[in-house]
């Protein structure tokens, strides 16, 4: 087993313990995976959030907040199209970030 699997176990476990969000209402799971071909990724059946296992805490964050805006999209009924999806993501994580919220 190398080193870097090692740490990605470590990382999963650690991961897998804290990662629940609520969206008006519906709770999602947050689970890691290694990439496949997307960053990120929601299963609205299972209300499951997927996010890459192999990620630095910035992009994941951002990748994080990409898919919540999906969850949200999804509970109003929108279809913002993923351009607009990834404007407001960056816009909501720049100003947490900025503000330090
Ligand atoms: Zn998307």
């Amino acid at each position: 087993m190398g080193v870097r699997f090692y740490l990605q176990g470590l990382i999963y476990k650690y991961r897998q313990n804290e990662m629940r969000r609520k969206v008006f209402g519906l709770e999602y799971e947050v689970r890691y995976r290694d990439q496949v071909g997307t960053w990120g990724e929601v299963e609205f059946k299972k209300q499951i959030i997927w996010l890459p296992m192999d990620c630095l805490d910035g992009p994941r964050d951002l990748t994080e907040w990409h898919e919540l805006v999906h969850c949200i999209e999804f509970a109003y009924g929108w279809d913002l199209g993923e351009p607009m999806v990834d404007q407001l993501a960056t816009a909501i994580h720049a100003i947490l970030r900025d503000n330090e919220l």
